[in-house]
């Protein structure tokens, strides 16, 4: 079931600074993202990724163009209850304590008074801040106000839970941290929706990216999908190949990567691997691991931006 769903969405903001009604940031994004996965937007730095978010959570509103969110058109109001969001650089009072944050937060959400405390203590253990309750925010650390940030978008149980930037300044325990509460989340049937620069994180765990690029989207599909782009195989042997078996090898016209004990193969089909094994191994060279090649989307998100900006 799509819980997200656009058509065409579209976005150009006025600014008076600029002296210009028409900066576009989002042009005709069509996009869908299912109930339950981990879904990731990608892009550089004034791609739009911000802007499909706030125009998900009605915060601006579309030039043209139209969404769904749990089947119902944006700007539904009832959509506010089934939303949480973590901003990018989000700010909380300095002189609340986390507890305080929380219990302002549930208020804002219309929680019942009598369980704010209780709801309040039990996000800050799930994001690790549980002896922090009693300390001002002014005290935390950036990794610290992420986690606090993650905890108030969970304050009224979201169905889809928006994070942007989630990671940004957490170190890498704080990061595994904040990654396995987000799949443990995934488990419980929450959908999420990320953006983030940090390539290496969504690969991790997103099962779904689309990458934007000044507005529009350029690729989408799943994490294997963009990262396993061509039948290329690693082979690695057990000893190195003879001049002899890399000429049989020649003569198969097969486009080979020679390394020291290890030989790249592209193929134009699967079946073109067991000429290559049965070469290999009729000159008695052991095979010992056989690896479909993979780009890391890191990798790939940087051919296809120099690709979209003609570099
Ligand atoms: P990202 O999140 O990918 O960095 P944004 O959605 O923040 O991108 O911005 C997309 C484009 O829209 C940028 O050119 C940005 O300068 C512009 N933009 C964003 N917010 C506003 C605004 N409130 N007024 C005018 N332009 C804006």
């Amino acid at each position: 079931m799509e819980v997200i769903q656009t058509l065409d969405l579209t976005k150009h903001y006025r600014s008076s600074a600029f002296k210009t009604n028409n900066i576009p940031a989002l042009e005709k994004v069509s996009l869908s993202v299912e109930q339950g996965e981990i879904f990731g937007l990608l892009g550089p730095n004034g791609a739009g990724k911000t802007t499909f978010v706030k125009l998900i959570l009605s915060i601006v509103h579309p030039t043209s163009g139209s969404a769904t969110v749990l089947g119902y058109p944006l700007g539904q109001r009832v959509l506010k209850e089934y939303c949480g969001y973590l901003p990018e650089n989000h700010r909380y009072p300095a002189f609340l304590t986390a507890e305080n944050t929380l219990i302002f937060f549930g208020r804002l959400n219309g929680l019942p008074e009598s369980t704010l405390k209780e709801k309040a203590h039990s996000l800050l253990e799930t994001v690790g801040l549980k002896d922090w309750a009693k300390v001002k925010t002014k005290k935390f650390s950036k990794g610290m106000l992420q986690r606090l940030g993650l905890a108030q978008a969970l304050i009224n149980d979201p169905k889809i839970l928006f994070l942007d930037e989630p990671t940004d300044g957490v170190d890498p325990i704080g990061r595994k941290e904040i990654r396995d509460l987000l799949l443990n989340l995934k488990t419980q049937g929450t959908t999420i929706f990320l953006n983030s620069h940090l390539l290496s994180e969504v690969e991790m765990i997103c099962d779904r990216v689309a990458i934007l690029n000044k507005g529009k989207v350029v690729r989408t599909g799943t994490i294997a999908e963009l990262t396993t782009q061509k039948l290329a195989y690693v082979v690695q042997l057990s000893s190195p190949i003879t001049n002899e078996i890399r000429e049989r090898l020649q003569q198969t016209i097969l486009p080979i990567e020679y390394k020291d004990t290890s030989l790249i193969v592209s193929l134009h089909d699967k079946s073109e691997l067991n000429t290559v094994i049965d070469i290999l191994r009729a000159g008695g060279i052991g095979i010992e691991s056989m690896n479909q090649q993979k780009t890391s989307l890191e990798d790939y998100f940087i051919q296809i931006m120099k690709g979209e900006n003609g570099q």
